[in-house]
């Protein structure tokens, strides 16, 4: 799962269960206390609509109770006790439909509606004749009005002359009942103790409907008081309310819809609702933008760092001042760094592979050149064969001559003799030459320096080779000033490397041309050259004639042979002077070899 999607369930979580904690709670506690307040209320305004309906009753009973104690029932004219009456109707509004006296014998000796007839099997009548204050059940009068009778006893001098009673319309009751706050469709109604409507603001229904199933009438008339929802006689759920009078044997029943009874509750509920999926919803909504701004600076270092891996690295922005920002900062930082890291690396890298490349071209041609030099020393191996067994067949043929034959002619003997001493001489050069090599390869040739005359050296080495030039038609001449400073050499290896140059000269230089040994004084140094007008050399040899076994390979070269190896040497013990053998040539222009020597 996300750290995004963690975050918001966790925020959710701590939030929304104190949330839901603390609106259960007090929606818990309202509820109580709404439905306790309800209940409370209807309890209270039916106990007191109740004691209402016992004062009025109670009224009625006192009204009743001091006119038949009063002299003017007893003394008075019918006609002035009319109007005594009359006028107390009058006052009452309508409560006291008809007043009248009962004799002994229940015959009605007086009325106020002028009613006449005998009432001695009622009730009422018999139980004021017993000498006491009685109310009778609830009837219906001929106008449909519920009306009760109440009686009392007359008495003269504790004597029971009649009886007193009055028809009262306790219709009158619903001033009292219509202050009871019911709602829209409540009701107030009144049983008697049988379960019958006594009391009802729609009349049709008094003495009418059977109500005697219903739970608060069944209550009532087994004379408890109390509260309690059920379905009433219209099959509508109720919160009914029940009262039981006892000096009427009365029961009173105030109902109210169940929803409007608990209409603020249902407010309530409503409104907990709806402030819990409000708050749900904000809290959801906290928790997301919370969760966002928490891992949207994570998310952005995780793309930073992917970027880093996947070579696109931008730096991150960096939104906040918290550890978070720092940490962004930092990596910020460090990706730089290891960028400049990585950048310096691959530069390197590519130095190096351009390096290696260079190094592997320099082997390629290193391998090259050891190919050759092997070639060459197969050639230079099977060179030195032929080159040691020419001598050493001259030498041979010579010297089997001698031994052969007797009495040989003096001057074919010499002739013999030095054809033997060349050869042995060639041979001892060719060996020599070996050695040398061999010597200057180990670092093993010793040099002696000394101030050396040049002027002294030419003349040797010239002298050496006269002979030869002049056998082979050659112009060999020197430009040496007499007044030469000296140069600091080995004077032996000197002559080595003159004797070197000038053979070669003599070698490669046909017949007429001309060989020119010179000397020319700078500041420092004398340069020595040696110049010939011989056969060349192609200037793409030029670079590899001082390589050891090299020989330029053409025809007439191959024809004069050699080594390859004088050269080699001459360049080395030239080197071990601290300068260098130079060469300059022209194919059939001749060539020209120079090197400089120390004052
Ligand atoms: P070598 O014993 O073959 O002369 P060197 O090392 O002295 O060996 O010379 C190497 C090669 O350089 C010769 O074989 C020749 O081809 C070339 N060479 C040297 N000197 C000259 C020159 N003066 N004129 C033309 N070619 C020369």
């Amino acid at each position: 799962m996300r750290i995004r999607s963690e975050l918001t369930i966790f925020f959710l979580i701590i939030a929304i269960i104190p949330l839901s904690a603390v609106v259960y709670t007090s929606y818990d506690y309202s509820k109580d206390t709404i439905r306790d307040s309800v209940l409370d209320n209807l309890v209270g305004a039916t106990e007191n609509t109740g004691q209402a309906i016992d004062n009025w009753m109670d009224v009625r009973k006192s009204d009743i109770r001091i006119i038949s104690q009063s002299r003017m029932v007893a003394d008075t004219e019918k006609a002035q006790l009319h109007e005594y009456l009359h006028t107390f109707e009058r006052e009452h509004n309508g409560v006291y439909k008809e007043f009248f006296i009962l004799d002994l014998g229940g015959d009605i000796m007086f009325s106020t509606l002028n009613s006449t007839g005998n009432v001695s099997n009622q009730q009422y009548f018999i139980e004021a004749a017993s000498g006491r204050l009685f109310v009778s059940d609830v009837y219906l009068s001929k106008t449909g009005s519920p009306e009760v009778i109440i009686a009392n006893p007359i008495k003269q001098n504790y004597t029971l002359t009649g009886i007193m009673a009055a028809r009262v319309d306790i219709e009158q009751l619903y001033r009292i009942i219509e202050t009871v706050d019911i709602g829209t469709s409540g009701e107030v109604f009144i049983v008697n103790n049988e379960g019958a409507i006594i009391f009802h603001e729609n009349r049709s229904k008094i003495l009418q409907d059977d109500v005697r199933n219903i739970f608060a009438v069944k209550e009532v008339t087994y004379e408890k008081n109390g509260i309690a929802d059920y379905i009433n006689y219209n099959g509508e759920h109720v919160l009914g309310s029940y009262y039981w009078l006892p000096l009427y044997r009365w029961g009173l029943i105030v109902e109210m819809n169940i929803y409007d009874a608990f209409f603020e509750l249902m407010a309530l509920s409503r409104l907990t609702l709806a402030i819990s999926l409000f708050a749900v919803l904000g809290v959801t909504l906290f928790a997301i933008i919370i969760s966002k701004r928490i891992t949207d600076p994570i998310k952005s270092l995780e793309n930073g760092a992917v970027g880093l891996v996947e070579g696109h690295f931008q730096p991150i922005p960096v939104s906040s001042k918290n550890e978070v920002g720092r940490l962004t900062e930092i990596f910020n930082e460090t990706a730089k760094e290891l960028l400049d890291i990585r950048k310096k690396l691959e530069l390197k890298i590519e130095i190096a592979n351009k390096d290696l490349e260079t190094k592997n071209k320099e082997l390629v041609i290193a391998n090259e050149e050891l190919k050759k030099l092997d070639s060459l020393k197969s050639d230079f191996i099977s060179l030195v064969s032929h080159e040691l067994r020419t001598p050493l067949s001259a030498i041979r043929t010579s010297s089997e001559f001698l031994e052969s034959v007797e009495d040989v002619d003096p001057v074919v003997q010499k002739e013999m003799l030095d054809n033997i001493i060349r050869n042995v001489d060639r041979q001892t050069r060719l060996i020599n030459d070996i050695l040398d090599l061999t010597k200057i390869e180990a670092g093993k040739m010793e040099f002696r320096f000394e101030h050396v005359d040049l002027n002294q050296i030419v003349t040797v080495v010239i002298e050496n080779i006269r002979p030869i030039a002049q056998k082979q038609n050659v112009i060999l001449s020197q430009d040496i000033p007499d007044k030469l400073s000296l140069v600091i050499a080995d004077k032996e290896k000197l002559i080595i490397v003159l004797n070197n140059l000038l053979s070669n000269a003599m070698k490669f230089t046909p017949e007429g041309g001309s060989i020119l040994l010179s000397a020319k004084e700078d500041q420092n140094c004398i340069e020595v050259a040696i110049k010939d007008t011989g056969i060349g050399i192609e200037k793409a040899q030029l670079d590899k004639l001082f390589d050891k076994f090299y020989q330029v390979d053409t025809p007439s070269t191959r024809k004069i042979g050699g080594s390859g190896l004088g050269l080699s040497i001459s360049h080395e013990i030239i080197k071990a002077h601290g300068s260098t053998i130079q060469v300059e040539s022209e194919t059939g222009h001749g060539s020209t070899f120079f090197f400089k020597l120390r004052k």
